[in-house]
């Protein structure tokens, strides 16, 4: 970061107490510009009784991708992913776990991840948004996501951590 982005000063390098190296610092507000970059959610959602994950295929987009969404101002990671939940396919979440997290560098955003419980599997899509979302066996899942993408990635860590960490009884 070389400007202020509230003032639009031009940054100067500054040693706070607790960083090694110098910080970009704007004078005339005061404040340290830590680096900044978007926050989102994914999750692997899976059904009440707990064999089958969310895909979703999103309007204008080939591939089938986790239930994703980025962080609003104000909300912490948990009520993003509830938030999306509800927006997206129109669920409630049983119960939830974050498991890992990923730094996606082409939209400069850090993904949080989770597996996720619903509460009742009828999926109500926002078509505006969505063309379709279904369910699927942990190994359909695995098969129907793109190689070498997030989705993967993302899919074989948190169904690896739901399989491992399942609650007994959850809710
Ligand atoms: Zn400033």
């Amino acid at each position: 970061m070389k400007f202020c982005p509230d003032c639009g000063t031009k940054l100067s390098d500054k040693y706070n107490s607790s960083e090694k190296k110098p910080i970009p610092y704007c004078l005339p507000c005061r404040k340290f510009c830590f680096p900044s970059f978007s926050c989102a959610v994914i999750a692997a959602v899976i059904n009440s009784d707990q064999n089958q994950t969310l895909l979703i295929k999103h309007k204008n987009d080939n591939d089938l991708l986790l239930l994703s969404g980025f962080i609003e101002r104000g909300e912490n990671a948990e009520q993003a992913l509830c938030r999306e939940c509800r927006e997206e396919v129109g669920i409630t979440l049983n119960c939830f776990k974050m498991c890992s997290s990923w730094y996606f560098a082409p939209d400069n955003t850090l993904i949080i991840g989770f597996w996720a419980i619903t509460e009742n599997d009828t999926l109500s899509p926002n078509y505006t948004e969505i063309d379709n979302a279904a369910w699927f066996s942990f190994d359909d899942a695995m098969q129907a996501v793109k190689k070498n993408t997030l989705a993967q990635t993302s899919l074989v860590k948190l169904l690896n951590d739901f399989q491992k960490n399942k609650p007994s009884a959850c809710g």
